[in-house]
């Protein structure tokens, strides 16, 4: 099969090329590959680093050479003698974290807390991933989707809209609250504000991008000098009571400020810097919670398959799987507006 390979770490390695067709054991689903997901998780795969630039650490990827990949779908092609729920053609994406199923952490719905040894993986990152015609995963990380999903939101379910879909169910996101969206034009953005509409909160995005309108944000702040004043100003004074910030330390300031009385700051990932100033008093005075959290559950997933066909997203470029490397290379391209997304099959 083709498959988007790289022996070495560095994104200059990633070459497209035959590679063996993977085997499935028998609790395995061998997915016919449509599309994936490009995400700063499969940078920092194939660069060998998580994080950017003053604060990436060391990522272990295995096996090598390697396909990453770790958000997927695609159809089932074949099976595992054990592997009763499937059967071919079923349209399908990969929950991808491993896990055990067994320890206390799976057994509470956090299964990408997993402490088992193969609970440090990603799909991807520990195993090859989705960048390939052809990926083996294990049944128990497969779910279908429904049949006229349109194959752009289906390989965005897994991680880009899993991961903010957690973090609103972290934060106990209420109808009628104020949910504070930082990097509302990323990918994860675009997708909490949905979630957050859903929930049926009063939604505020920081972004420079008008566009965000059409995904249901009430309100867009343009000059993120401006966050307070006008927070201030559209909820009567009393502040955010959810903020969203998977930013890191650049707007941490300005995203503590902002929380209202019970609120809640909430943060999945870092761009700028981990360390951060806190200001106990007000913390512990406004009953401040500050959550952190990462990716979500197969139940979560599952929940969120049900009401998949009313989200939407904003693609920027699609590439095809000989481009790969260039798909990588755009994500951190300052002209990007929208994902990008490999089309496979
Ligand atoms: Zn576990």
């Amino acid at each position: 099969m083709k498959a988007a390979v790289f022996s070495k770490p560095g994104i200059e390695n990633v070459r497209v090329q035959e590679y063996p067709e993977p085997e499935i054991g028998d609790h395995d689903v061998l997915i016919k590959v449509k599309m994936a997901g490009v995400n700063p998780i499969d940078y920092f795969t194939v660069s060998g680093m998580r994080g950017l630039k003053g604060h990436a650490l060391p990522i272990k990827v295995e096996p090598l050479p390697h396909i990453p990949g770790s958000e997927l779908s695609g159809t089932v092609d074949r099976f595992g003698k054990h592997v009763e729920r499937f059967t071919k053609g079923d349209r399908v994406i990969a929950y991808n974290r491993l896990f055990d199923g067994t320890c206390d952490m799976c057994l509470k719905s956090y299964e990408m807390l997993c402490r088992s040894k193969v609970g440090d993986g990603l799909i991807g990152v520990n195993t090859n991933g989705g960048f390939a015609e052809y990926v083996s995963v294990p049944e128990k990380n497969l779910f279908i989707v429904p049949n006229n999903l349109e194959w752009d939101i289906a390989a965005s379910i897994p991680i880009t809209a899993l991961t903010p879909f957690h973090a609103l169910k972290e934060a106990s996101l209420r109808a009628n609250e104020s949910l504070l969206v930082f990097g509302a034009s990323g990918n994860t953005g675009m997708l909490a504000i949905q979630l957050g509409k859903k929930i049926g909160s009063y939604v505020v995005a920081i972004s420079s991008k008008t566009w965000l309108k059409d995904f249901g944000a009430d309100y867009i702040i343009t000059d993120p000098e401006k966050i307070l004043d006008e927070m201030d100003k559209i909820t009567q004074g009393n502040l955010s009571d959810v903020v969203l910030n998977a930013m890191g330390n650049d707007m941490w300031e300005k995203s503590f400020k902002v929380l209202g009385r019970n609120g809640r700051l909430i943060t999945f990932g870092v761009l700028a810097g981990n360390e951060v100033k806190l200001d106990i008093h007000s913390l512990y005075s406004k009953h401040i919670r500050i959550i952190g959290c990462t990716g979500g559950s197969r139940s979560e997933l599952h929940e969120l398959i049900g009401f998949s066909k009313e989200l939407k997203i904003k693609v920027w470029k699609k590439f095809k799987l000989e481009e790969a490397k260039e798909a990588l290379q755009g994500l951190f391209a300052q002209q990007r507006e929208g994902r990008i997304l490999l089309e496979i099959g």
